[in-house]
């Protein structure tokens, strides 16, 4: 998660009124022809409502809890990089592109990593999602921080029997998260609450050498960790080590995205390889993409979700391109 995603500035609205209106009309909707006239007088003046601010999540979320297909796919990928750790992972190289410069020995010399992302490919944060969809909000720095603040968010089927099977096999893993390490009020002895919820979370699910003191590493941890790009965490884990595989739900997991369309032709035969990709319909780089710039810190929630939603609608293409 990153702090700009679209609507990055929206806040919570209140529901408060959406709520009652939305229950009455539900009411309405059970009466009888006979009756039903009645209501629509009433509500000819408040319109049945339900939230509009993260709405657009509400099926991905949905698809994320409800739909077998995406176990089963978080499943499907763990599977393969299990099965891969014995052959490709376990192969002479490195995954990372940051250290395609050394050379064999020195690849060899070193010991072996595998880097994976946290959200959305470790960890679920489908109730975080879900909960903000219900009160009509969507992602935003306080209520993200409060969610972390949990530590309660479940693995991804598969993640933890994949990470603990990789360590088995002797490779340390490094958890390169963009959570954010940000002071907070009600925590003002601990300099980066977001790591210590984390690894807390980690440990709870009994994920391997999570409590290592350089495994976790979040953004702003450093000063030159400033960016949600990861290439420079990737690169100083590549000094000590030989990084074999990588995990995430985001291009950016991998390699910076202008660098892979520059040379996607090189690099798209990688995963299923070393790198192994979780969907994520909800949030990520392809989404920010579109909806960047839509919306202005002075926007009510409401303007800023209605300017994003243009931007999704405008992005839609409805005819495929024209063969060369
Ligand atoms: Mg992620």
């Amino acid at each position: 998660m990153t702090p700009n995603r679209a609507g990055g500035v929206q806040r919570a609205v209140e529901v408060s009124r959406a709520v009652p209106r939305l229950a009455r009309w539900l009411m309405c909707s059970a009466l009888t022809l006979t009756t039903l006239t009645g209501c629509a007088s009433t509500l000819s003046a408040s319109k049945p409502s339900v939230p509009v601010v993260g709405r657009e999540q509400v099926s991905a979320t949905l698809w994320m809890q409800r739909a077998a297909e995406y176990r089963i796919a978080s499943e499907q990928v763990y599977r393969l990089a299990t099965e891969r750790l014995a052959t490709t992972i376990a192969a002479p190289g490195t995954a990372a592109i940051e250290q395609q410069s050394l050379s064999p020995s020195e690849l060899s010399a070193l010991p072996t990593a595998i880097i994976v992302d946290l959200d959305e490919t470790v960890l679920d944060n489908s109730f975080y999602q879900a909960r903000r969809a219900l009160v009509g909000g969507e992602y935003d720095e306080a209520s993200w921080q409060a969610w972390m603040q949990e530590a309660s968010a479940p693995a991804l089927p598969g993640a933890v029997e994949f990470l603990q099977a990789a360590a088995r096999a002797g490779h340390k893993i490094f958890y390169v998260t963009n959570r954010e390490c940000r002071r907070l009020e009600a925590l003002p002895d601990d300099p980066c609450p977001a790591r210590t919820a984390t690894l807390r979370n980690l440990e709870a699910l009994q994920l391997p050498n999570a409590n290592a003191p350089d495994a976790l590493s979040l953004r702003l941890e450093r000063p030159e960790w400033a960016s949600s790009d990861k290439t420079l965490r990737r690169a100083w884990i590549a000094t000590s080590h030989r990084i074999v595989a990588l995990v995430g739900d985001d291009l950016r997991d991998f390699v910076d995205r202008p660098v892979y369309e520059a040379r996607r032709g090189e690099l798209a035969e990688r995963f299923g390889s070393r790198w192994f990709l979780l969907p994520n319909p909800i949030y990520g780089s392809w989404e920010r993409a579109i909806t960047a710039g839509a919306c202005d810190p002075g926007m009510s929630a409401e303007t800023c979700a209605a300017a994003a939603t243009a931007r999704r609608y405008a992005a839609l293409e409805a005819e495929p391109a024209p063969s060369p």
